[in-house]
């Protein structure tokens, strides 16, 4: 049973995987910081192999920001106007970072300046009520860390029906498992995560899943965002099952459709906080026992050359990922660690410049997805083979394709048998599509079927359940690219699935 400790977080010590529980901290980092903590003023460390600052072949780092002056549209303004604010990196002279102290060895969870930058920001936007973050490369980084600071041999993890081969591959290759969780348009279904967790047979398929790995906003590959409300049941099912839950959420600041805020206003503070309102609540804000890791990441809103992202978690598991980061990849990169600092410092664009930039952002991606959605209807939907939902977030619409209207569409009937064999040839077919789509139209989307957790009898109920093999009809098409990209992609998008469908 969970227990209580002091600091109110309960101990979840008992999911840490054998590899995380025998992994020891790398001593050098322990000395350094016994050293660092060391009363004497004059110390003169021969302790560890630092080239010393006055050898770092770097003087000044300048970087041209786009300006975030105006206050409306600064994405906008700066593709027009080019209108850029420089902002330094020095090795001597004053700034938020300098290059002396940036290109040290550092502790796991980074430099202390761009830490502490970044948990002032998570403070601010996530409210967490007990967490501490670690930087990382970004999420594929972090996301390789969590796995294995829980899984090994034989266990299951949870996730969405539909998630992304890239985060969930990597533990396949040390023997842990993913069992797909039912979703709809709003992502994972409560109710049937509770299910899975129900029926889960111990006897046959060894301990119960105890991590749920998932992309709150905007899911890759559907686009799915789950409400509030489910974000509430899920947490409680967490609590109910002793869950840790790994939130993934790159596309976190990429919401649509929100309600305008008054975005002129001159007060930092005020602009802040009509920011924050338009944001919704994540797993992180609501976790009381220490439960959620949350894992953010540039990629989507600088870039994803930035490799820079960061960790949040309890105390225990801060720890945990430390000691990994300190004998494997070690902390990120100075250069980007440094670039961050100065944008979020009062040199460069604070926190307030940060969410102007958030903002603007996500009008833009807003107006890419009126676009794809615009040439869609006029393209696509006359056809009558394929339809699309609008998604609440992110890049990506999770467009259906209505296999059953093609003439070699086959319908098998199976009376009993295992639920989770097909009983279509959807699956052949969406791989046919895919490809006459590239070879003969020359566009590009990628299948379902590349997404899809395979299925097992024995978690999925054996009534009236729709293999999901049958149910894997969807394209995922990123509205990431130019207006001019989106257009032509949907036009060639119509005209071959005309020709596929009426071969
Ligand atoms: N997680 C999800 C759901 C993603 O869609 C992506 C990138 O597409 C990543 C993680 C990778 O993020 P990063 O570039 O921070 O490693």
């Amino acid at each position: 049973d969970n227990v209580t400790s002091n600091n109110g977080v309960i101990d979840l010590s008992h999911h840490l995987s054998d590899e995380a529980r025998n992994r020891l901290a790398n001593p050098l980092k322990d000395i350094m910081r016994v050293i660092s903590e060391c009363p004497v003023t004059d110390l003169i460390t021969m302790a560890n192999g630092d080239p010393h600052h006055s050898l770092y072949p770097f003087q000044q780092i300048m970087y041209g920001l786009p300006s975030v002056q105006d206050p409306s549209d600064p994405v906008t303004s700066w593709n027009n106007s080019g209108r850029t604010q420089m902002i330094h990196s020095y090795r001597d002279q004053e700034c938020a970072l300098p290059i002396r102290n940036a290109f040290q060895y550092s502790r796991a969870a980074g430099l202390v300046q761009c830490k502490d930058a970044i948990t002032d920001f998570t403070n601010l936007i996530f409210a967490p009520p007990n967490h501490h973050v670690m930087l990382t490369f970004g999420n594929s980084d972090g996301l390789t860390k969590v796995f294995r600071l829980f899984g090994q041999k034989g266990d299951h993890f949870l996730t969405d029906e539909f998630s992304f081969p890239g985060m969930t591959n990597c533990p396949l290759a040390y023997g842990v498992k993913w069992v797909g969780v039912k979703m709809d348009s709003g992502g994972i279904i409560p109710e049937e995560l509770e299910k899975v967790l129900i029926r889960w047979d111990e006897a046959k398929l060894g301990r119960r899943p105890r991590l749920l790995y998932t992309v709150p906003v905007g899911q890759n590959p559907t686009g799915s965002t789950l409400s509030v409300d489910r974000r509430k049941k899920i947490y409680a099912i967490a609590q109910t099952w002793d869950l840790i839950i790994a939130e993934d959420d790159p596309y976190y600041f990429l919401r649509y459709d929100v309600p305008q805020t008054n975005c002129a206003s001159a007060d930092p503070d005020e602009f802040i906080k009509n920011f924050t309102s338009t944001l919704i609540p994540t797993f992180l804000s609501m976790d009381v026992d220490g439960r959620v890791i949350r894992l953010d990441t540039f990629s989507k809103v600088l870039a994803p050359g930035m490799r820079l992202g960061w960790i949040t978690s309890n105390k225990l598991f801060h720890l945990k990922l430390g000691e990994y980061t300190d004998s494997s990849t070690q902390p990120p990169h100075a250069f980007g660690q440094m670039f961050v600092t100065e944008m979020l410092s009062e040199h460069g664009w604070k926190i307030e410049g940060f969410c102007r930039w958030l903002r603007s952002l996500r009008l833009e991606y807003q107006n890419r997805l009126d676009l794809l959605l615009d040439v869609f209807q006029r393209e696509v939907e006359p056809t009558g083979y394929a339809s699309v939902k609008r998604p609440e977030a992110g890049m990506f619409v999770w467009i259906e394709v209505f296999f059953e209207k093609h003439p070699r569409f086959v319908h098998e009937r199976c009376s009993g048998g295992s639920p989770v064999v097909a009983r279509t040839n959807t699956e052949c077919l969406l791989k046919e599509l895919f490809e006459r789509l590239m070879n003969t139209q020359g566009v590009v989307f990628l299948p379902a079927s590349t997404f899809a957790i395979p299925e097992n009898a024995l978690w999925v109920e054996s009534d009236g359940h729709v293999p999901l093999s049958d149910r894997t009809r969807f394209l995922r098409a990123a509205f990431a690219g130019t207006e001019d990209m989106i257009e032509k992609g949907m036009i060639r998008l119509g005209k071959g699935l005309r020709e596929f469908f009426q071969e």
